[in-house]
């Protein structure tokens, strides 16, 4: 059992550290008051190779796994992005990088993952207004007509859209049937910029510079290539990509939790009242020390889930175990943030407020807590499965 990162993993978070001390959290604060997609820091991103982390050499891609991005991912929040930062390696590596490895024919993965490790962006169509714990319910339809499919429907939250590259959206190929809600789904790579699709950004308490859009798919017309893996499986394949998913939003709000935990830290040390710092007084101190003790012990079961997929193991449990325990983890830590810094904790400038804000979203997506808790009890305890 080794706890240790490897070398090239500390490397890698060493570069990551550098690449954010170039921005600094003014210009993530800037970033969220203007609602702009932090283009120059994914410029860098793409430039020292993390778009392509996790994607095989063979497509120029670095061929790493889990682990790395988690490792990056929690340098990357941590020294300045906070949960921001880490989503964007959401918008290539995980929902492009890895759905296309996994599920891809060898011409699509010719075809796009070259891009993605170049800097395409790619969003996540899976939530809609009727659906979204409920990916089954979902109504967008793909209809084939000769070698093609007419997409209809509308999505929402689909994150980074309005700059994305590519949207992977999931449709229903076949109508819904008694006792198969999970069948007839598929999932097919559409290039943002289509005919008939329309992209209107929803104003929004997280996450603001990232920009999250309801899409509407109106006629919108792809061809059969642009079809991933198989017709009607497309449920199925994004399942694997959803525990990825699940590992990097672990990472997030563990991230966003460590950056505020800093903060909280360094102005416990140098305020003053009553004459001492705040720091010295226990009732300042003990929360601290409680967020670190839950945020590296939430950080260990990340690292498992990410190991156990790397190792093509099933990682299940430990995904939505590491999500849940993170969330909370990073949660805890934003607001014990907030109460240290007084009243400065509502202050823009102190950067909390935004930490605070963001870091709530982990509790809702892209899995609530209530469903990993239902996940949890019918898939590892048994219990009879309560919907
Ligand atoms: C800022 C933001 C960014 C997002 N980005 C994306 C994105 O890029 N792509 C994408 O596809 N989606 C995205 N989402 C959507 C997100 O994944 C969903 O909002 C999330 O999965 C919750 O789904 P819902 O909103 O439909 O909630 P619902 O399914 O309507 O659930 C509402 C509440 O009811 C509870 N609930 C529902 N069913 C049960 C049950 N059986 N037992 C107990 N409790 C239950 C849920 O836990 C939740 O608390 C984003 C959302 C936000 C807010």
């Amino acid at each position: 059992m080794d706890f240790a990162l490897s070398q090239e993993q500390q490397m890698m978070q060493r570069l990551m550290r550098d690449i954010c001390s170039d921005y600094g959290l003014e210009y993530w604060r800037e970033k969220d008051e203007a609602k702009e997609f932090p283009h120059e820091i994914w410029d860098d991103l793409t430039e020292a190779g993390f778009t392509g982390l996790t994607i095989p050499e063979k497509y120029g891609g670095e061929g790493l796994g889990m682990e790395e991005i988690v490792a990056v991912g929690l340098a990357l929040g941590r020294h300045g992005g906070g949960v921001s930062g880490p989503n964007m390696l959401t918008l290539g590596p995980v929902f492009g990088g890895i759905s296309l490895t996994e599920h891809g024919n060898e011409d699509q993965k010719e075809r796009w993952l070259p891009e993605i490790v170049d800097g395409a962006i790619v969003s996540l169509g899976l939530t809609e207004p009727d659906a979204g714990l409920d990916t089954a319910g979902i109504k967008t339809t793909a209809e084939k007509d000769g070698d093609e499919y007419v997409l209809n429907g509308t999505k929402i939250w689909t994150t980074g859209a309005h700059v994305s590259d590519y949207i992977v959206t999931l449709a229903r190929t076949s109508p819904m049937e008694e006792g198969s809600r999970h069948q007839g789904i598929s999932l097919f790579v559409v290039p943002s910029d289509a005919d008939g699709i329309t992209t209107n950004k929803i104003d929004k308490l997280s996450m603001r510079c990232l920009g999250s859009c309801e899409v509407v798919f109106d006629d919108v017309r792809v061809s059969e290539a642009n079809l991933l893996g198989d017709e009607d499986s497309g449920f199925y394949h994004v399942l694997g990509t959803l525990n990825t998913e699940r590992i990097i939003w672990s990472a997030i709000p563990l991230s966003a939790g460590e950056l505020a935990l800093d903060l909280a830290v360094d102005y416990a040390k140098e305020r003053e009242a009553f004459e001492r710092p705040i720091g010295k007084n226990q009732g300042v101190q003990f929360p601290l020390a409680e967020s670190k003790m839950e945020l590296e012990t939430a950080k260990l079961m990340i690292y498992k889930a990410a190991s156990l997929y790397d190792s093509g193991e099933d990682c299940s449990m430990e995904a939505n175990a590491a999500k849940f325990i993170a969330a909370r983890a990073g949660s805890n830590a934003c607001d014990r943030a907030i109460q240290v810094h007084g009243g400065m904790g509502f202050a823009d400038e102190y950067h909390v407020e935004r930490l605070y804000r963001d870091v709530r979203l982990a509790r809702v997506a892209p899995v609530s807590d209530e469903l990993v808790k239902s996940f949890v009890s019918t898939n590892v305890l048994d219990l009879p499965r309560s919907y």
